[in-house]
């Protein structure tokens, strides 16, 4: 049989340049009306029993070239379990080499998020008692800005990911927390559900995830640019999750993503703002020190450089949340590669990994609650 490589679903992303056999040279295609490119995801047939090379060639330009060195693509074959393939990374080419046991096997850039299973997460999550399940919108191609709403408290917790659509991780984060919050038999979710109340938007991009884009949505907008000025034309997705939070107040936020070069788990805050006060630095340092405390994949020693008084970028949602409420915003990054300080040999970071970290993130909220200021209801911010 002929091996053959397809991209045509959810999420695909990958064009061949060459086959010789076995041998494929392949290219990433980049973001619609964008430069940006990293995701991949695509299907191997017709190669059960034989080794395979799978030769990934435009390296150079991708968005984050740092990425690549000690990284792992993974593989499935039955779509479920996505292990780390053997992968080599020289002379600007990656190459991936794997001998399929069955005649299908799945590759991405990391274990995919599709949006039918996205649908399934809000679906199950509306079902149970308590829960609202808004639209608080539509992306440019139509699709819904889906926001879960839970719990009675007053302080207004808003968690929400994916802004950029490759970086999956932050969406089975999100189902790690959603399957926690609506636990019934989970103490601190319904102690948690008591003293706050959730907001939760899944996938802030559909759009750039269907596409299988790596940043942007289908026309290109980095949407954690655009949180100064969002509009209709380049930015709804942005401008309806905005707006909402303007109609609640925020008190603490989540903005979950995934990097590409760094390999451990680390949050970004707000240190930059105009409006910066030692106390609310001070609530985001206990956050990040809380955490590091209760789970080995957290640390606070490696993460992006902060930023000097009065330089933060705005038009980023931490900044914006934090400056536009005075509340406790950050940005959480999950590694594409691995924990360094705990690695996993045979899945890298995982989706499982994921899910646990959104667990003890909430747990970290917990511990924290009876310091974390409720600011004044009725949509006011400053
Ligand atoms: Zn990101």
């Amino acid at each position: 049989m002929t091996a053959m490589i397809h991209a045509r679903f959810d999420s695909g992303n990958i064009r061949v340049l060459d086959q010789r056999g076995d041998v494929f040279d392949l290219e990433i295609v980049a973001d619609r009306d964008s430069d940006f490119y990293q995701w991949f995801h695509f299907r191997l047939s017709g190669a059960a029993g034989r080794a395979v090379t799978l030769r990934i060639l435009n390296t150079r330009g991708s968005a984050y070239p740092g990425g690549w060195p000690n990284y792992a693509a993974r593989v499935s074959e039955d779509r479920i379990d996505w292990r780390q393939a053997p992968t080599t990374y020289t002379d600007d080419v990656l190459e991936i080499r794997y001998t399929p046991a069955s005649d299908g096997a799945w590759f991405a850039y990391f274990a995919p998020y599709a949006m039918e299973r996205h649908h399934d997460l809000i679906a199950r999550t509306a079902m149970t008692p308590g829960v609202t399940a808004r639209v608080l919108g539509y992306s440019l191609d139509g699709q819904t800005i889906d926001c879960v709403e839970l719990g009675d408290g007053l302080l207004q917790v808003w968690l929400y990911g994916r802004q950029h659509p490759g970086e999956t991780m932050a969406e089975w984060w999100m189902e790690g927390a959603l399957d926690m919050l609506t636990d019934p038999h989970a103490p601190i979710a319904r102690a948690l559900r008591q003293r706050c109340t959730f907001h939760v938007v899944p996938n802030m991009n559909p759009d750039g995830s269907s596409r299988g884009h790596l940043r942007t949505n289908a026309v290109g907008t980095n949407l954690n640019r655009e949180w100064h000025a969002p509009s209709p034309e380049r930015s709804p997705e942005v401008l309806c999750v905005r707006d909402a939070m303007d109609a609640t107040g925020v008190d603490f936020a989540m903005d979950v993503h995934g990097d590409e070069a760094i390999p451990y788990v680390f949050i970004a805050g707000f240190e930059g703002i105009p409006a910066w006060t030692e106390a609310q630095g001070a609530l985001y340092t206990r956050y990040r020190e809380t955490l590091a405390r209760r789970t080995p994949d957290f640390q606070v020693q490696h993460g992006y450089p902060i930023t000097g008084p009065g330089r933060a970028n705005l038009s980023m949602s931490t900044n914006q949340l934090a400056e536009r409420f005075g509340c406790v915003a950050m940005t959480l990054e999950m590694p594409f590669k691995d924990n360094d300080d705990l690695p996993d040999p045979d899945y890298g970071w995982s989706p499982g990994r994921s899910m646990r970290l959104a667990e003890d993130c909430l747990a970290a909220l917990w511990e924290m609650i009876d310091v974390l200021p409720a600011a004044p209801r009725g949509g006011t911010t400053r």
